[in-house]
């Protein structure tokens, strides 16, 4: 197979288009046979319920290189489940997860060419969602589905090495007690633009949510959770049932934990707290864990001793140990490496 010819240490984090993508539609009260396409445009109906009442879900995960030159993702079992946890919230058809699983291992080995090589530090990105299609006019889920799975290369994160971000705390709420802060919904994500955009406007790279009921404790950003370290080298991170469970998060506690032997503790933060920490990153599938050097809460600075200049030592340790796993360079926990060829 022969890779396409890209500048892969540069081409950022942008859509663009691959050969094939894969579709599967439900109708009638079942999922049809899925099929691998070229063609990446969809057509709907002007009613559809996806365009009137926002009725979507999606996952996030990668396809990458190994040392040993095989294609594999990481632990997509999970994206999977989680799917399904958001598909019954929206009262849409879960996709099963087996199937799951295939449509991702069918559409990354036809962009096997796209798949970027060991070492460049980019990867493909998978992007699996699912939509209403069907006309809706009054308030209800819709009949017909479809479920999609298509691929981007994307280029490395941190180019240049990992700057630490400088966040704020946001006047907007992320999301709702009760709501739907933990599921993958693009609902989420539109009510976060607003807020995101002036966040950059006032030169800030993100937003630190805070819980809406009491605006007291920690939730995470837009897409990614928060990770503390503490002055004892612990490891703490929000427990809060309206935050996205993030499938790295998870794996980074479990590396802690497992790896490095340090201790985890997933409990409430209050805000309070927060410059009783050292070190600070966000945890997300795009950057494993981006390092946050400063949060600016109305113009009070709360600056981690990791300072501005590069990650701190223990949020740096945790990134290699699992990019390293990611890689094929540190043996994995059973499970986590999904080899597609
Ligand atoms: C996707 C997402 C994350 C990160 O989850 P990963 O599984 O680690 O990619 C975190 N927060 C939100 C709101 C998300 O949508």
């Amino acid at each position: 197979m022969e890779k396409k010819q890209m500048d892969w240490e540069n081409i950022g984090f942008a859509y663009r288009m691959t050969e094939k993508r894969y579709v599967a539609n439900y109708k009638d009260g079942k999922w049809g046979e899925g099929v691998l396409t070229e063609d990446a445009n969809i057509v709907l109906n002007e009613c559809a319920c996806v365009l009137q009442y926002a009725q979507t879900i999606f996952e996030g995960l990668k396809a990458y290189t190994t040392k040993d030159d095989h294609i594999v993702a990481f632990r997509p079992d999970l994206n999977a489940k989680r799917m399904v946890d958001s598909a019954k919230r929206l009262e849409m058809p879960p996709f099963p997860e087996d199937r799951f699983l295939e449509a991702v291992r069918q559409v990354v080995e036809a962009n096997a060419a796209y798949v970027p090589p060991f070492g460049s530090g980019a990867t493909l990105y998978i992007r699996p969602y699912m939509f209403g299609s069907n006309s809706v006019i009054g308030v209800k889920p819709a009949d017909e589905y479809q479920f999609r799975v298509f691929t981007t290369p994307v280029g490395p994160y941190f180019k240049g090495g990992a700057k630490p971000l400088t966040i704020r705390v946001s006047d907007f709420d992320r999301a709702a007690p009760r709501g739907t802060g933990d599921i993958k919904a693009g609902l989420n994500y539109a009510m976060s633009l607003h807020a995101i955009v002036s966040a950059h406007a006032e030169g800030y790279d993100e937003n630190m949510y805070l819980d809406s009921a009491t605006r007291t404790k920690v939730e995470e950003t837009g897409g990614a959770n928060f990770l503390f370290v503490t002055k004892d080298n612990k490891i703490v991170t929000p427990h809060s049932n309206t935050i996205l469970p993030s499938i790295t998060r998870r794996s980074l506690l479990y590396v802690a934990e497992h790896y490095l032997g340090l201790e985890v503790e997933e409990r409430e933060v209050y805000l309070e707290e927060v410059p009783e920490f050292v070190e600070c990153g966000l945890c997300g599938t795009a950057a494993v864990i981006s390092p946050v050097g400063k949060v600016v809460d109305h113009g009070k600075e709360i600056c981690f001793q990791s300072g501005m200049e590069k990650m701190g030592p223990t949020i740096q340790k945790l990134y290699d140990t699992l990019t390293g796993i990611q890689y094929g360079e540190i043996e994995a926990p059973k499970g986590w490496i999904y080899r597609i060829c």
